[in-house]
């Protein structure tokens, strides 16, 4: 157990943690029907942390070894002014704090701001984003977030190219609704020379419909894919959960993330921070403590080293979720979007 206020960040299970995920805001201008309900309460703009208090924040975590540092949310590009921690982040790329040095800053966002801010994006030093995309069918976009923005959120891909971003697409496997899609996706990113990776639906925060009803375990995708491709298990790892393959028939690499059918929290490596600044020690846990209070004290620096060791104390092991008959209630009454997946 790692007792000292001032070393690397290493939870009761010896895990080193190095990578933060940080949602700037829960607001989205989508409404993913798995994310969050239509009618979504935001959280009050005054509980969230200011941009210079993520700042002080994030640097608190670098100081503490974290070298990868993921901005999400909720829609990250939807808070105002968030290019302007993007690019004070950026300064810090590279400089070493005697426990390491910020070696990447990236972003998963539903790229329909993207067309605006890929440029500026990669000007201040991120190499990389996540674009999360679950179909190139226009009317099954528009029903599943329910929002008519797939021209957007291409035009957005397309500026994050341009700009020289090398860009990884996220897509939900969903049952009736992109399970068809999913080989053509797979295609089409590799053709645009795209990472692609699949994600199982969690049971996080009620949602208007049952998730079982669109639950695909990707074991089964796994076995439909290999019925027409040949996907061969690859060692290449990105510093999270995902395990990759290639597909020999498009060159490209398959990313599959299983949290209720494979679990693999054994390499966890990451903790994650809500727009309020509650840090949740584990996406699947109620774990949490409370960074904001610690930021706001009379010594900031020694309380938020503090509240990061306990956080070390209380990350659980692993994560239980499961979807395995209808209408139960969700694992977890949080939302995905107040923490950023
Ligand atoms: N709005 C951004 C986006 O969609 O990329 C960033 C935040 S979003 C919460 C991060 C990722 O979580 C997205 O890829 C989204 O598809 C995924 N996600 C949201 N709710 C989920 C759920 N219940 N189960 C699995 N993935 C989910
Ligand atoms: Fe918004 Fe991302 Fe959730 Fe979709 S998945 S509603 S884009 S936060």
């Amino acid at each position: 157990m790692q007792m000292n206020s001032s070393g690397p960040l290493v939870d009761q299970f010896q895990r080193r943690i190095s990578y933060l995920r940080l949602s700037v805001t829960d607001r989205c201008d989508l409404r993913c029907a798995y994310c969050m309900p239509e009618r979504q309460v935001f959280l009050p703009r005054a509980e969230v942390l200011s941009l210079d208090e993520m700042h002080d924040l994030a640097l608190g975590f670098i100081a503490r070894g974290i070298t990868k540092i993921r901005l999400t949310g909720g829609e990250p590009l939807v808070r105002r002014d968030m290019i302007d921690l993007v690019r004070a982040l950026g300064r810090r790329l590279g400089q070493d704090t005697g426990q390491g040095a910020l070696e990447e800053l990236t972003l998963t966002t539903n790229g329909t701001r993207l067309a605006e801010f890929a440029d500026d994006l990669a000007a201040a030093g991120v190499k990389r984003v996540n674009i999360s995309l679950d179909t190139r069918d226009r009317a099954t976009f528009a029903t599943l977030a329910r929002r008519d923005a797939l021209p957007q959120v291409l035009e957005g891909i397309a500026a994050a190219q341009a700009a020289g971003l090398k860009v990884k697409i996220n897509v939900v496997a969903l049952k009736g609704v992109n399970e068809a899609e999913l080989p053509e996706l797979i295609a089409w990113a590799h053709d645009q020379q795209f990472a692609i990776t699949l994600i199982e639906v969690m049971p996080l925060g009620e949602v208007e419909e049952d998730r079982f009803d669109h639950y695909l375990p990707l074991s089964l995708v796994r076995e439909r894919l290999e019925s027409r491709w040949t996907l061969t298990p690859s060692e290449y790892r990105s510093g999270g959960p995902a395990r990759y393959f290639t597909v020999a028939e498009t060159g490209g690499r398959l990313g599959l993330i299983t949290p209720l059918t494979n679990n693999f929290c054994d390499g966890c490596n990451r903790i994650r921070v809500s727009a309020t600044g509650q840090l949740f020690a584990c996406l699947g846990g109620t774990e949490q403590v409370d960074l904001r209070a610690a930021l706001r004290s009379p010594a900031p620096d020694a309380a938020l080293s503090e509240a990061l060791d306990l956080a070390m104390r209380i990350k659980p092991l692993r994560h239980h979720f499961v979807i395995d008959r209808p209408g139960a209630a969700p694992a977890l009454a949080r939302h995905m979007s107040m923490t950023g997946g």
